[in-house]
């Protein structure tokens, strides 16, 4: 079945088609993510050159099929996310977003939710919200698309809520002091990264505006992740491998003024 039909999206990437043509993959909002060819559009003066650029929200028209390729008309009220496009951390922050929405789901699987999810994250930081954070937040919460369930509401064994606590892969979830003796291989993870993963595990995006983070805990969280994200989802993204190399070289390009 095709049939031509316009759709809010987000460009997830493009690559070249032979020497004129290009796929572009976007995530929809009303048929999730579709693959499209879009013809000629190496031609001066497309105009989908614009609409097709990465970070770029806009409805896209074409005739949509619901397997195989689709075709990719024209392009209305296009919104490039400028900041994403010019700045080389979001850039990155954002990049490896796209890739875990990507990853997380089948093609042409409806999920408005994470649609939603993916294009607000994006637009936040955009707007100047920390990028680190609104990328942590995505992180945590997506992790349930790829069918990991964690628990980060209580103590796996007595079910406290305040408190220290380490994280457990025996329990799947996280332990309070008490009983971090019940298993010898936890994480031994930093009882603040711990405390942050509980919170971006459950807030909105909104709630950024009050959480403010000095590197060293960012840091401790994103070793906490790195280490659930390697035992649960086992992904290797090349954007994030790129975030990677950035935390070595961005002390030095960041302006002191964290402190
Ligand atoms: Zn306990």
């Amino acid at each position: 079945m095709a049939q031509i039909s316009e759709t809010k999206g987000i460009i997830l990437f493009s690559r070249d088609y032979k020497e004129k043509d290009k796929l572009v993959k976007i995530f929809t909002e009303s048929a999730g993510k579709v693959m499209f060819f879009a013809k000629g559009i190496h031609r001066a003066n497309h105009p989908l050159q614009t609409a097709i650029q990465p970070f770029t929200e806009a409805v896209f028209i074409g005739n949509m099929k619901t397997d195989g390729l689709s075709f990719l008309n024209s392009a209305k009220e296009v919104r490039p996310l400028r900041k994403l496009q010019e700045d080389i951390f979001l850039n990155a922050y954002g990049s490896y977003i796209l890739g875990l929405a990507d990853a997380a789901i089948e093609d042409h699987v409806y999920d408005p939710a994470l649609y939603g999810f993916t294009r607000e994250a994006l637009q936040r930081m955009n707007d100047g919200a920390d990028g680190e954070i609104i990328m942590n937040i995505f992180e945590v919460q997506i992790m349930q698309r790829f069918g990991v369930s964690l628990n980060w509401q209580g103590c796996g064994v007595c079910g406290k809520k305040t408190g220290a606590f380490d994280f457990s892969s025996k329990y799947n979830g996280i332990l309070c002091q008490e009983h971090w003796q019940l298993d010898h291989n936890r994480y031994h993870a930093d009882p603040r990264a711990i405390y942050f993963l509980r919170l971006f595990n459950s807030v909105t995006y909104e709630a950024i505006n009050t959480i403010n983070l000095k590197p060293e805990t960012k840091k401790t969280i994103r070793q906490t992740l790195d280490q659930l994200y390697e035992e649960y989802v086992g992904l290797h993204l090349k954007s994030k491998k790129f975030i990677d190399q950035m935390s070595e070289w961005q002390d030095v390009l960041k302006p002191k003024n964290e402190k």
